[in-house]
């Protein structure tokens, strides 16, 4: 039974499934009791003496049932979505998992889980196990907050226990590994922002709503609603306030800062590194180290669109810690930061300028024109942008220089730019087409000419697309034009039949082919936009072809 109409779910009870399927996905790493619910490390290293055990709600997956096994934790305990687990839970999984140093709780400061990590604590020792706990208040929002209950334990746990895992690993006492745990926690500040609330559990839209244009500023992992909500700046302006309060919250420290730039669940892998690109940034104009970064997502909240930054301010050794290798299914451990190496300075290109040749401001006149025409086809069989490539391309070329002596500066100016800049399918496929032109029009001249270059561009075509004749692609007008005889105006109307008829073929290549009869009755836009150049070319090879008349259902 699934529980929302928007999610999927599967079972009675998502988290029991859930834990089900890590089981199932992880059997080297883990081993999973259902009930009472916890996770333990199948092959803790031989070497720890003390076992360390986190946990807290569900729904921030992978916290902190993917931190489970080598280099990580000992033990995980989920409660039910945003809900502290159990405390006999806690009691269960711990002891499952206690070694002969004893056991270290990792919790994050939430009423719910203090309470219930603290009887297991009381039940632990009973059985004369002994118990530290370290509690993670990293989030800097609920600093100010006249309430006894503190900041929030966020982002920074997930720096936390990498840490102590990999000091545990080396045989770490309890207490020391407690004193280190309370140092990391001491030394780390988080601060998360949200466009778009997550969908409550229960649910089915966003737990609180955002308007456009408004952003959250310092949410909390359950949904919490911030402490305010302001109108949204750039995202520059976004990372930059919050690296700037994180820092002035933070320890000084030569040994330098880790960074963990962490995605709430719907953010996606491009922005967290981009956010993580800008704490770098702002750091390196600091003046200050970035010794150890992370992006990615390691404590979400559902589905929240959002994301938090944690700085930690480094006491020497804990880098180590942080880059100790681990065999978790999700615990990350971090790698040498890495330098960016600018983007190469334009050389200057030298040669002359190509914006008043003939061929290329018809070409640029047409396509201008089309363009509407193209990105609406392109719409119907594919995914709208053959529009923008085409006419991006030809103004690449329009602003382009080639070499003084080339005896085809038009065509060679748009090879190069469609071979070297444009993208999509038809982008490197038009660079051919215009660089088999440029050749056939270097070696002879008039529409034989022309024709020659259709022929060896439409065989470069094939060669390098596999689409021939008839599969409804760029290459129908080519053939038709190749094969046509006449002179240019002759050629033209091949050219804008040739592309017209691939209204009634079925797509073979490209995109157009997920849509199977769908995309009968409109034309292949790649194979509209070759009559397109080639009104361009008849135009300069015989002025006296009305060859924009001939092109003007598409302009
Ligand atoms: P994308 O499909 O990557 O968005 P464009 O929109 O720039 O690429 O170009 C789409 C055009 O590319 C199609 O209309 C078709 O004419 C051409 N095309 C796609 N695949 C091939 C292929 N394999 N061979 C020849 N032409 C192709
Ligand atoms: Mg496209």
């Amino acid at each position: 039974m699934s529980t929302r109409p928007d999610q999927f779910s599967t079972g009675d009870d998502p988290i029991a499934s859930a834990l089900a399927g890590f089981a199932r996905a992880h059997g080297a790493t883990v081993r999973v009791s259902l009930d009472p619910a916890y996770v333990v490390a199948a092959d803790p290293a031989p070497t720890r003496r003390v076992a360390l055990v986190s946990g807290g709600g569900s729904g921030h997956e992978p916290l902190h049932t993917g931190f489970v096994g080598r280099g990580g934790l000992d033990a995980a305990i989920p409660g039910q979505v945003f809900a502290s687990p159990h405390n006999q839970q806690i009691f269960a999984g711990a002891r499952a998992a206690a070694l002969p140093g004893g056991v270290l709780l990792v919790v994050k400061n939430y009423t719910g889980d203090v309470i219930n990590f603290r009887i297991a604590a009381e039940r632990l020792r009973a059985e004369g196990i002994d118990v530290e706990t370290v509690l993670v208040d990293d989030d800097l929002a609920t600093e100010s907050e006249s309430t006894e209950t503190g900041r929030r334990g966020t982002g920074a746990t997930v720096l936390v226990e990498k840490v102590l895992a990999a000091a545990a690993d080396s045989g770490a006492s309890l207490a020391d590994l407690a004193d280190l745990g309370r140092r990391v926690v001491a030394a780390s500040r988080s601060l998360a922002v949200a466009s778009r609330a997550h969908t409550a559990p229960g649910g089915t839209g966003p737990a609180f709503d955002l308007p456009a244009g408004q952003l959250e500023y310092g949410v909390g992992i359950h949904g919490e609603r911030a402490v305010s909500t302001i109108d949204r700046p750039g995202s520059e302006e976004v990372v930059d306030r919050m690296l700037q309060e994180l820092l002035a919250a933070v320890p000084a420290t030569p040994t330098g800062y880790a960074v963990l730039v962490n995605g709430l669940g719907a953010a996606t892998g491009l922005e967290v590194y981009s956010v993580l690109d800008r704490v770098a940034q702002g750091l390196d104009a600091r003046g200050l180290t970035l010794a150890a970064a992370l992006a990615g997502t390691y404590v979400a909240a559902l589905d929240m669109r959002g994301f938090s930054i944690t700085l930690t301010a480094l006491e020497p050794g804990w880098v180590e810690h942080l880059a100790a290798p681990t065999a978790t299914p999700a615990l990350p451990s971090t790698e040498p930061v890495g330098t960016v190496v600018p983007a190469a300075a334009q050389a200057d290109a030298g040669g002359r300028e190509v914006r008043d040749d003939p061929f290329l401001t018809a070409l640029g006149r047409l396509v201008s024109a089309a363009k509407p025409e193209l990105t609406r086809l392109d719409q119907v069989t594919g995914d709208g942008d053959f529009g923008d490539n085409l006419d991006g391309g030809t103004r690449t070329a329009l602003a382009s220089r080639v070499a003084e002596d080339e005896p085809q500066p038009g065509l060679r100016a748009v090879e190069q730019a469609f071979l070297d800049h444009v993208g999509g399918s038809s982008g490197p496929l038009y660079g051919l087409l215009f660089q088999n032109l440029r050749t056939a029009l270097t070696d002879g001249s008039g529409v034989d000419a022309v024709r020659a270059g259709l022929r060896s561009a439409l065989e470069a075509v094939q060669r390098v697309g596999g689409a021939r004749p008839g599969d409804r692609t760029m290459a129908d007008t080519l053939h038709a034009a190749a094969n046509s005889s006449g002179d240019a105006a002759d050629l033209l109307r091949a050219a804008v039949d040739g592309a017209a008829a691939t209204a009634d073929l079925l797509p073979r290549r490209g995109r157009a082919s997920y849509l199977g009869e769908r995309a009968l009755g409109t034309p292949d836009p790649g194979a509209v936009g070759v009559a397109i150049v080639l009104a361009a070319l008849v135009e300069v090879i015989d002025p006296t072809v009305d060859a924009a008349g001939l092109v003007n259902p598409w302009t």
